[in-house]
Protein backbone atom coordinates (compact mmCIF):
# COMPACT_ATOMS: atom_id res chain seq x y z
CA UNK A 1 0.00 0.00 0.00
CA UNK A 2 1.29 3.52 -0.84
CA UNK A 3 2.31 5.52 2.03
CA UNK A 4 1.04 9.10 2.38
CA UNK A 5 2.03 9.83 6.07
CA UNK A 6 3.66 12.63 4.66
CA UNK A 7 0.54 14.71 3.23
CA UNK A 8 -1.42 14.31 6.95
CA UNK A 9 -1.62 17.58 7.18
CA UNK A 10 -3.53 18.86 3.76
CA UNK A 11 -5.82 15.51 3.69
CA UNK A 12 -6.54 16.48 7.42
CA UNK A 13 -7.65 20.15 6.49
CA UNK A 14 -9.58 18.65 3.35
CA UNK A 15 -11.43 16.55 6.02
CA UNK A 16 -12.38 18.97 8.44
CA UNK A 17 -14.04 21.35 5.21
CA UNK A 18 -15.76 18.43 4.29
CA UNK A 19 -19.69 18.64 5.78
CA UNK A 20 -20.24 15.14 4.59
CA UNK A 21 -17.30 13.38 5.62
CA UNK A 22 -17.88 15.22 9.17
CA UNK A 23 -21.31 13.50 9.35
CA UNK A 24 -20.06 10.57 8.47
CA UNK A 25 -17.89 10.69 11.53
CA UNK A 26 -20.04 11.41 13.92
CA UNK A 27 -20.99 8.03 13.82
CA UNK A 28 -17.62 6.96 15.27
CA UNK A 29 -18.88 8.67 18.50
CA UNK A 30 -21.99 7.09 19.08
CA UNK A 31 -21.83 4.35 16.58
CA UNK A 32 -18.78 2.41 18.43
CA UNK A 33 -17.48 4.99 21.26
CA UNK A 34 -20.74 4.84 23.55
CA UNK A 35 -21.55 1.58 22.89
CA UNK A 36 -18.06 -0.02 24.23
CA UNK A 37 -18.95 2.17 27.34
CA UNK A 38 -21.96 0.46 27.65
CA UNK A 39 -20.35 -3.21 26.92
CA UNK A 40 -17.34 -2.76 29.41
CA UNK A 41 -19.43 -1.39 32.27
CA UNK A 42 -21.90 -4.51 31.79
CA UNK A 43 -19.45 -7.03 32.37
CA UNK A 44 -18.44 -8.10 35.73
CA UNK A 45 -14.43 -7.78 36.23
CA UNK A 46 -13.82 -5.97 33.30
CA UNK A 47 -10.77 -3.95 34.51
CA UNK A 48 -9.46 -7.41 36.24
CA UNK A 49 -9.88 -8.94 32.88
CA UNK A 50 -8.26 -6.12 31.20
CA UNK A 51 -5.35 -6.41 33.47
CA UNK A 52 -5.13 -10.03 32.48
CA UNK A 53 -4.92 -9.70 28.78
CA UNK A 54 -2.35 -7.18 28.94
CA UNK A 55 -0.34 -9.46 31.23
CA UNK A 56 -0.51 -12.34 28.59
CA UNK A 57 0.35 -9.84 26.06
CA UNK A 58 3.61 -8.69 27.42
CA UNK A 59 4.32 -12.48 28.70
CA UNK A 60 4.37 -13.53 24.68
CA UNK A 61 5.96 -10.65 23.17
CA UNK A 62 8.98 -11.13 25.53
CA UNK A 63 8.80 -14.55 24.72
CA UNK A 64 7.74 -14.64 21.00
CA UNK A 65 10.27 -16.15 19.59
CA UNK A 66 9.46 -19.11 21.87
CA UNK A 67 5.65 -18.84 21.06
CA UNK A 68 6.49 -18.44 17.37
CA UNK A 69 7.94 -21.49 17.68
CA UNK A 70 5.67 -23.37 18.75
CA UNK A 71 2.63 -22.34 16.52
CA UNK A 72 4.77 -23.58 13.74
CA UNK A 73 5.25 -26.76 15.17
CA UNK A 74 1.71 -27.54 15.87
CA UNK A 75 0.37 -25.57 12.40
CA UNK A 76 2.93 -28.18 10.44
CA UNK A 77 1.37 -31.06 12.80
CA UNK A 78 -2.12 -30.39 11.52
CA UNK A 79 -0.69 -30.41 7.68
CA UNK A 80 -0.52 -26.58 7.27
CA UNK A 81 2.34 -24.69 5.85
CA UNK A 82 3.99 -22.05 7.56
CA UNK A 83 6.14 -19.27 5.67
CA UNK A 84 7.83 -15.89 7.27
CA UNK A 85 8.41 -13.12 5.17
CA UNK A 86 10.41 -10.58 6.28
CA UNK A 87 8.65 -7.41 4.70
CA UNK A 88 5.06 -6.44 2.85
CA UNK A 89 6.49 -7.24 -0.47
CA UNK A 90 8.25 -10.83 0.20
CA UNK A 91 4.67 -11.83 2.05
CA UNK A 92 2.92 -10.60 -1.12
CA UNK A 93 5.01 -12.76 -4.18
CA UNK A 94 4.44 -15.33 -1.74
CA UNK A 95 0.94 -15.26 -2.13
CA UNK A 96 0.73 -14.68 -5.64
CA UNK A 97 3.46 -17.35 -6.91
CA UNK A 98 1.46 -19.70 -4.91
CA UNK A 99 -1.54 -18.38 -6.58
CA UNK A 100 -0.27 -18.77 -9.97
CA UNK A 101 1.70 -22.05 -9.04
CA UNK A 102 -1.89 -23.70 -8.54
CA UNK A 103 -3.90 -21.98 -11.38
CA UNK A 104 -5.69 -19.93 -9.48
CA UNK A 105 -7.96 -17.16 -11.44
CA UNK A 106 -10.23 -15.47 -8.33
CA UNK A 107 -9.24 -14.76 -4.60
CA UNK A 108 -11.66 -14.46 -1.92
CA UNK A 109 -10.65 -12.37 0.78
CA UNK A 110 -11.90 -11.85 4.54
CA UNK A 111 -11.20 -8.35 6.37
CA UNK A 112 -7.34 -8.69 7.00
CA UNK A 113 -5.16 -5.30 7.51
CA UNK A 114 -2.39 -7.32 7.04
CA UNK A 115 -3.06 -7.96 3.31
CA UNK A 116 -3.80 -4.06 3.39
CA UNK A 117 -0.48 -3.46 4.58
CA UNK A 118 1.59 -5.59 2.38
CA UNK A 119 -0.69 -4.34 -0.97
CA UNK A 120 -1.85 -7.71 -1.70
CA UNK A 121 -4.76 -6.70 -4.20
CA UNK A 122 -2.71 -4.69 -6.51
CA UNK A 123 0.09 -7.26 -6.79
CA UNK A 124 -2.82 -9.80 -7.44
CA UNK A 125 -4.30 -7.18 -10.29
CA UNK A 126 -1.23 -6.86 -11.67
CA UNK A 127 -0.94 -10.72 -12.75
CA UNK A 128 -4.11 -10.84 -13.87
CA UNK A 129 -5.54 -12.69 -11.12
CA UNK A 130 -9.03 -10.91 -9.36
CA UNK A 131 -9.17 -10.14 -5.58
CA UNK A 132 -12.45 -10.14 -4.36
CA UNK A 133 -13.30 -8.31 -0.57
CA UNK A 134 -15.84 -10.52 0.83
CA UNK A 135 -16.19 -8.56 4.22
CA UNK A 136 -19.31 -5.93 3.41
CA UNK A 137 -17.14 -2.59 4.17
CA UNK A 138 -14.01 -3.63 2.50
CA UNK A 139 -16.25 -4.86 -0.27
CA UNK A 140 -17.85 -0.90 -0.86
CA UNK A 141 -14.23 0.01 -0.54
CA UNK A 142 -12.61 -2.18 -3.34
CA UNK A 143 -15.61 -0.81 -5.24
CA UNK A 144 -14.73 3.09 -4.65
CA UNK A 145 -11.11 2.10 -5.04
CA UNK A 146 -9.96 3.52 -1.82
CA UNK A 147 -8.47 2.36 1.37
CA UNK A 148 -10.08 1.86 4.41
CA UNK A 149 -11.04 4.43 6.36
CA UNK A 150 -11.35 2.43 10.15
CA UNK A 151 -9.71 -0.74 11.49
CA UNK A 152 -13.27 -2.00 11.97
CA UNK A 153 -15.72 0.01 9.92
CA UNK A 154 -13.05 0.51 6.34
CA UNK A 155 -16.39 2.07 4.88
CA UNK A 156 -17.46 3.87 7.95
CA UNK A 157 -17.26 7.65 5.57
CA UNK A 158 -19.71 6.44 2.74
CA UNK A 159 -22.57 7.91 3.18
CA UNK A 160 -26.05 5.39 2.20
CA UNK A 161 -26.41 6.71 -1.35
CA UNK A 162 -22.72 6.48 -2.32
CA UNK A 163 -22.57 3.08 -1.11
CA UNK A 164 -26.04 2.55 -3.05
CA UNK A 165 -24.66 4.08 -6.46
CA UNK A 166 -21.30 2.10 -6.00
CA UNK A 167 -23.51 -1.17 -6.09
CA UNK A 168 -25.63 0.05 -8.99
CA UNK A 169 -22.56 0.33 -10.84
CA UNK A 170 -21.23 -2.72 -10.22
CA UNK A 171 -24.44 -4.96 -10.70
CA UNK A 172 -25.45 -3.04 -13.59
CA UNK A 173 -28.98 -2.98 -12.05
CA UNK A 174 -31.09 -0.21 -10.39
CA UNK A 175 -29.97 2.21 -7.08
CA UNK A 176 -31.63 0.19 -4.30
CA UNK A 177 -32.19 2.18 -1.26
CA UNK A 178 -32.54 0.20 1.48
CA UNK A 179 -29.90 -1.30 3.56
CA UNK A 180 -31.58 -4.16 3.12
CA UNK A 181 -32.17 -4.41 -0.62
CA UNK A 182 -28.24 -3.50 -1.14
CA UNK A 183 -27.05 -5.88 0.99
CA UNK A 184 -28.92 -8.50 -1.07
CA UNK A 185 -27.33 -6.69 -4.43
CA UNK A 186 -24.27 -7.36 -2.64
CA UNK A 187 -24.96 -11.16 -1.25
CA UNK A 188 -26.02 -12.08 -5.10
CA UNK A 189 -22.61 -10.45 -6.28
CA UNK A 190 -20.43 -11.95 -3.62
CA UNK A 191 -22.13 -15.58 -3.73
CA UNK A 192 -20.44 -15.77 -7.86
CA UNK A 193 -17.23 -14.93 -6.05
CA UNK A 194 -17.62 -17.85 -3.92
CA UNK A 195 -18.69 -20.06 -5.83
CA UNK A 196 -15.74 -19.30 -8.65
CA UNK A 197 -12.80 -18.70 -6.25
CA UNK A 198 -9.93 -21.26 -5.94
CA UNK A 199 -8.40 -19.61 -3.06
CA UNK A 200 -9.60 -17.52 0.06
CA UNK A 201 -7.56 -15.09 1.70
CA UNK A 202 -7.80 -14.09 5.22
CA UNK A 203 -6.37 -12.44 8.29
CA UNK A 204 -6.00 -13.54 11.50
CA UNK A 205 -7.18 -12.09 14.99
CA UNK A 206 -5.31 -14.58 17.09
CA UNK A 207 -2.91 -17.92 16.17
CA UNK A 208 -3.05 -20.17 19.58
CA UNK A 209 0.72 -21.76 19.82
CA UNK A 210 -0.35 -24.89 21.87
CA UNK A 211 -2.97 -26.03 19.27
CA UNK A 212 -1.89 -24.41 15.49
CA UNK A 213 -5.14 -23.04 15.48
CA UNK A 214 -6.44 -19.84 14.03
CA UNK A 215 -9.13 -17.60 14.98
CA UNK A 216 -11.17 -14.92 12.55
CA UNK A 217 -13.92 -12.63 14.40
CA UNK A 218 -16.75 -11.82 12.17
CA UNK A 219 -20.16 -10.94 11.82
CA UNK A 220 -21.12 -11.17 8.36
CA UNK A 221 -19.65 -15.40 7.93
CA UNK A 222 -17.65 -14.65 4.72
CA UNK A 223 -14.36 -15.21 6.87
CA UNK A 224 -16.40 -18.99 7.52
CA UNK A 225 -16.82 -19.07 3.56
CA UNK A 226 -13.15 -18.15 2.96
CA UNK A 227 -11.12 -20.36 5.34
CA UNK A 228 -13.66 -23.47 4.03
CA UNK A 229 -14.99 -23.25 0.46
CA UNK A 230 -12.18 -22.64 -1.65
CA UNK A 231 -9.26 -25.73 -2.21
CA UNK A 232 -6.80 -23.16 -1.13
CA UNK A 233 -6.72 -21.04 2.14
CA UNK A 234 -3.93 -18.64 3.12
CA UNK A 235 -3.82 -16.64 6.30
CA UNK A 236 -1.36 -13.60 6.61
CA UNK A 237 -0.62 -12.32 10.79
CA UNK A 238 1.36 -10.17 11.71
CA UNK A 239 4.30 -11.54 14.03
CA UNK A 240 2.25 -10.19 17.36
CA UNK A 241 -0.78 -11.97 16.92
CA UNK A 242 0.31 -15.69 18.57
CA UNK A 243 -1.28 -16.25 22.06
CA UNK A 244 -0.14 -19.08 24.27
CA UNK A 245 -3.38 -21.23 24.94
CA UNK A 246 -6.78 -21.38 24.04
CA UNK A 247 -7.79 -20.39 28.20
CA UNK A 248 -5.60 -17.03 26.86
CA UNK A 249 -7.23 -16.80 23.52
CA UNK A 250 -11.23 -16.85 25.54
CA UNK A 251 -9.30 -13.93 27.54
CA UNK A 252 -8.81 -11.46 24.44
CA UNK A 253 -12.39 -12.60 22.43
CA UNK A 254 -14.21 -11.34 25.69
CA UNK A 255 -12.22 -8.05 25.26
CA UNK A 256 -11.78 -7.49 21.84
CA UNK A 257 -15.46 -7.78 20.63
CA UNK A 258 -16.66 -5.92 23.44
CA UNK A 259 -13.88 -3.16 22.88
CA UNK A 260 -14.59 -2.87 18.74
CA UNK A 261 -18.40 -3.27 18.75
CA UNK A 262 -19.78 -3.22 21.99
CA UNK A 263 -21.29 -6.73 21.29
CA UNK A 264 -20.71 -9.52 23.88
CA UNK A 265 -19.92 -11.89 21.45
CA UNK A 266 -20.11 -11.53 17.55
CA UNK A 267 -21.96 -13.51 14.89
CA UNK A 268 -19.04 -15.61 13.80
CA UNK A 269 -16.23 -16.97 16.00
CA UNK A 270 -14.14 -19.25 13.59
CA UNK A 271 -10.97 -21.55 14.80
CA UNK A 272 -9.22 -22.84 12.34
CA UNK A 273 -7.22 -26.18 12.06
CA UNK A 274 -5.67 -26.41 8.89
CA UNK A 275 -6.30 -28.25 5.84
CA UNK A 276 -9.41 -30.53 5.32
CA UNK A 277 -8.36 -34.07 7.46
CA UNK A 278 -9.09 -37.29 6.81
CA UNK A 279 -12.94 -37.82 7.45
CA UNK A 280 -13.39 -34.04 7.92
CA UNK A 281 -17.11 -33.30 5.16
CA UNK A 282 -15.53 -29.75 3.66
CA UNK A 283 -12.28 -27.21 4.71
CA UNK A 284 -9.46 -26.46 1.69
CA UNK A 285 -6.99 -29.34 0.41
CA UNK A 286 -4.23 -26.67 1.14
CA UNK A 287 -3.61 -24.34 4.29
CA UNK A 288 -0.43 -21.56 4.55
CA UNK A 289 -0.12 -19.25 7.31
CA UNK A 290 2.13 -16.26 6.61
CA UNK A 291 3.64 -14.85 9.57
CA UNK A 292 4.36 -10.79 8.42
CA UNK A 293 7.25 -8.94 10.04
CA UNK A 294 6.95 -5.85 8.28
CA UNK A 295 9.17 -3.99 10.77
CA UNK A 296 7.62 -5.27 13.88
CA UNK A 297 11.01 -6.22 14.79
CA UNK A 298 11.99 -2.55 15.01
CA UNK A 299 8.78 -2.04 17.49
CA UNK A 300 10.02 -5.47 19.10
CA UNK A 301 13.48 -4.29 19.70
CA UNK A 302 12.70 -0.33 20.75
CA UNK A 303 11.85 -1.41 24.39
CA UNK A 304 9.75 2.08 24.88
CA UNK A 305 7.68 1.41 21.84
CA UNK A 306 7.54 -2.51 22.01
CA UNK A 307 4.15 -2.30 23.95
CA UNK A 308 2.48 -1.22 20.71
CA UNK A 309 2.70 -5.20 19.83
CA UNK A 310 0.39 -5.84 22.30
CA UNK A 311 -2.31 -4.00 19.89
CA UNK A 312 -5.52 -6.53 18.94
CA UNK A 313 -6.26 -4.24 16.88
CA UNK A 314 -10.05 -3.36 18.23
CA UNK A 315 -10.36 -0.11 17.22
CA UNK A 316 -11.40 1.68 20.59
CA UNK A 317 -8.59 4.36 20.75
CA UNK A 318 -9.74 5.57 16.88
CA UNK A 319 -13.30 5.67 18.31
CA UNK A 320 -12.00 7.73 21.83
CA UNK A 321 -9.60 9.99 20.14
CA UNK A 322 -10.49 13.79 19.59
CA UNK A 323 -8.43 14.34 16.72
CA UNK A 324 -9.31 11.12 15.00
CA UNK A 325 -12.96 11.68 15.24
CA UNK A 326 -12.37 15.29 13.09
CA UNK A 327 -9.53 14.17 10.59
CA UNK A 328 -10.41 10.71 9.73
CA UNK A 329 -9.07 7.50 8.48
CA UNK A 330 -7.53 8.37 5.41
CA UNK A 331 -5.53 11.81 6.80
CA UNK A 332 -3.12 9.17 8.21
CA UNK A 333 -1.46 8.40 5.24
CA UNK A 334 -1.54 4.31 5.47
CA UNK A 335 -3.48 1.34 6.71
CA UNK A 336 -3.21 2.05 10.65
CA UNK A 337 -5.19 5.28 11.49
CA UNK A 338 -5.68 6.75 14.78
CA UNK A 339 -3.73 6.62 17.92
CA UNK A 340 -1.89 3.97 17.70
CA UNK A 341 -1.65 4.52 14.00
CA UNK A 342 0.66 7.88 14.81
CA UNK A 343 2.51 5.09 17.07
CA UNK A 344 3.15 2.38 14.42
CA UNK A 345 2.71 3.78 11.18
CA UNK A 346 5.82 6.21 11.24
CA UNK A 347 8.31 3.24 12.35
CA UNK A 348 6.83 0.48 9.82
CA UNK A 349 6.91 2.81 6.96
CA UNK A 350 9.71 5.43 7.91
CA UNK A 351 9.60 8.03 10.68
CA UNK A 352 10.71 11.08 8.90
CA UNK A 353 8.05 10.09 6.09
CA UNK A 354 5.48 9.59 9.08
CA UNK A 355 6.91 12.84 10.81
CA UNK A 356 3.28 14.72 11.34
CA UNK A 357 1.66 11.48 12.87
CA UNK A 358 3.18 11.77 16.11
CA UNK A 359 2.34 15.26 16.56
CA UNK A 360 -1.30 14.66 15.62
CA UNK A 361 -2.36 14.09 19.37
CA UNK A 362 -3.62 16.43 22.02
CA UNK A 363 -2.01 13.55 24.78
CA UNK A 364 -5.42 13.97 25.93
CA UNK A 365 -4.61 10.34 27.15
CA UNK A 366 -8.34 8.71 25.76
CA UNK A 367 -6.52 5.90 23.89
CA UNK A 368 -4.82 4.96 27.16
CA UNK A 369 -8.40 4.93 28.78
CA UNK A 370 -9.91 2.84 26.72
CA UNK A 371 -7.30 0.31 25.33
CA UNK A 372 -8.38 -2.49 26.29
CA UNK A 373 -4.55 -4.00 27.07
CA UNK A 374 -3.73 -0.35 28.37
CA UNK A 375 -1.16 0.01 25.59
CA UNK A 376 0.53 3.45 26.94
CA UNK A 377 0.21 5.62 23.78
CA UNK A 378 0.54 9.37 24.59
CA UNK A 379 4.03 8.27 26.13
CA UNK A 380 5.14 6.55 22.86
CA UNK A 381 3.68 9.45 20.87
CA UNK A 382 6.10 11.58 22.78
CA UNK A 383 8.71 9.14 22.76
CA UNK A 384 8.44 9.07 18.89
CA UNK A 385 8.51 13.32 19.04
CA UNK A 386 12.00 13.09 20.60
CA UNK A 387 13.37 10.77 18.48
CA UNK A 388 12.46 13.53 15.47
CA UNK A 389 13.48 16.31 17.35
CA UNK A 390 17.01 14.52 18.97
CA UNK A 391 17.00 11.10 18.50
CA UNK A 392 20.39 8.94 18.15
CA UNK A 393 19.49 8.48 14.17
CA UNK A 394 20.18 11.87 12.52
CA UNK A 395 18.71 10.38 9.04
CA UNK A 396 15.27 9.83 10.76
CA UNK A 397 15.45 13.52 12.43
CA UNK A 398 13.00 16.31 11.17
CA UNK A 399 13.41 19.10 13.14
CA UNK A 400 15.50 22.11 11.80
CA UNK A 401 18.71 23.87 12.62
CA UNK A 402 15.82 26.45 14.08
CA UNK A 403 13.89 24.16 15.94
CA UNK A 404 16.55 22.69 17.75
CA UNK A 405 18.56 25.73 18.63
CA UNK A 406 15.74 27.47 19.99
CA UNK A 407 14.42 24.30 22.36
CA UNK A 408 18.07 24.55 23.28
CA UNK A 409 17.93 28.02 24.14
CA UNK A 410 14.36 27.30 25.84
CA UNK A 411 15.66 24.64 27.73
CA UNK A 412 18.58 26.92 28.96
CA UNK A 413 16.71 29.82 30.18
CA UNK A 414 13.72 27.43 31.74
CA UNK A 415 16.80 25.63 33.84
CA UNK A 416 17.44 28.65 36.09
CA UNK A 417 15.62 31.39 37.98
CA UNK A 418 18.16 34.02 37.54
CA UNK A 419 17.96 33.23 33.70
CA UNK A 420 14.01 32.28 33.49
CA UNK A 421 13.55 35.92 35.57
CA UNK A 422 15.56 37.44 32.72
CA UNK A 423 14.31 36.01 29.84
CA UNK A 424 11.05 37.01 31.02
CA UNK A 425 11.90 40.50 31.12
CA UNK A 426 13.57 40.54 27.46
CA UNK A 427 10.66 38.62 26.16
CA UNK A 428 8.17 41.25 27.58
CA UNK A 429 10.84 44.05 26.25
CA UNK A 430 10.54 42.68 22.81
CA UNK A 431 6.40 42.11 22.59
CA UNK A 432 5.69 44.97 24.68
CA UNK A 433 5.87 47.60 21.96
CA UNK A 434 4.17 45.02 18.78
CA UNK A 435 1.23 44.11 21.05
CA UNK A 436 0.51 48.05 21.41
CA UNK A 437 0.96 47.95 17.69
CA UNK A 438 -1.26 45.01 17.59
CA UNK A 439 1.45 43.12 15.27
CA UNK A 440 1.34 40.47 17.85
CA UNK A 441 -1.86 38.05 15.86
CA UNK A 442 1.23 37.60 12.74
CA UNK A 443 5.04 37.03 14.08
CA UNK A 444 7.44 36.21 11.29
CA UNK A 445 9.62 33.09 11.16
CA UNK A 446 9.97 30.92 12.81
CA UNK A 447 7.51 32.20 14.94
CA UNK A 448 5.02 32.20 11.95
CA UNK A 449 3.33 28.64 12.60
CA UNK A 450 2.59 29.69 16.09
CA UNK A 451 0.50 32.81 15.21
CA UNK A 452 -1.03 31.59 11.94
CA UNK A 453 -3.47 29.92 14.18
CA UNK A 454 -3.65 32.03 17.30
CA UNK A 455 -2.24 35.17 18.41
CA UNK A 456 1.41 35.25 20.63
CA UNK A 457 0.45 36.03 24.57
CA UNK A 458 2.34 38.91 25.78
CA UNK A 459 3.53 37.98 29.43
CA UNK A 460 2.13 40.55 31.93
CA UNK A 461 3.69 43.73 33.14
CA UNK A 462 4.74 42.49 36.39
CA UNK A 463 5.55 38.75 36.60
CA UNK A 464 3.29 36.69 39.47
CA UNK A 465 6.90 35.94 41.34
CA UNK A 466 7.23 40.35 41.33
CA UNK A 467 3.49 40.79 42.71
CA UNK A 468 3.33 37.59 45.20
CA UNK A 469 6.76 39.16 46.83
CA UNK A 470 5.18 42.34 46.76
CA UNK A 471 1.95 41.31 48.07
CA UNK A 472 4.35 39.94 50.79
CA UNK A 473 5.75 43.17 51.47
CA UNK A 474 8.72 42.18 49.98
CA UNK A 475 9.49 38.48 51.25
S1 LIG B 1 -4.08 0.42 20.69
FE1 LIG B 1 -5.53 -0.53 22.11
S2 LIG B 1 -7.45 0.56 21.69
FE2 LIG B 1 -6.12 0.96 19.93
S3 LIG B 1 -6.63 -0.60 18.43
FE3 LIG B 1 -4.92 -1.38 19.64
S4 LIG B 1 -5.85 -2.57 21.29
FE4 LIG B 1 -7.46 -1.31 20.42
Amino acid sequence: MEVKTRAFKGKANETLADPVLQKSLENVYSGFHLRRIQAGGATPGWDEQRDRARAIKAHTIANLDYYLDMLVRNVEAKGGKVHFADDGKEAARFVVDLARSRGVKTVIKSKSMVSEEIGLNDLLEAESIEPVETDLGEYIIQLARETPYHIIAPAIHKTPEQVAELLAAKSGGPKKTTAKEMTAVARTLLRDAFQRADMGVTGVNFAVAETGSITLVTNEGNGRMCTSAPRIHVALMGMEKVVPSMADLSAFLRILIRSATGQRISAYVSVVNGPRAAGDEDGPEEFHLVIVDNNRSRLLKDAALRESLYCIRCGACMNACPVYRKVGGHSYGWVYPGPIGAVVSPVMSGLKEGKALPFASSLCGACREVCPVRIDIPSMLLHLRSELAEGADRSQRSAGVVDRASFRLWRFGMSGRGRFDLGARLVRFVLWPLSRRGWTGWLPFPLGGWTSTRRFKVPAGRSFVARWRNRQGGA
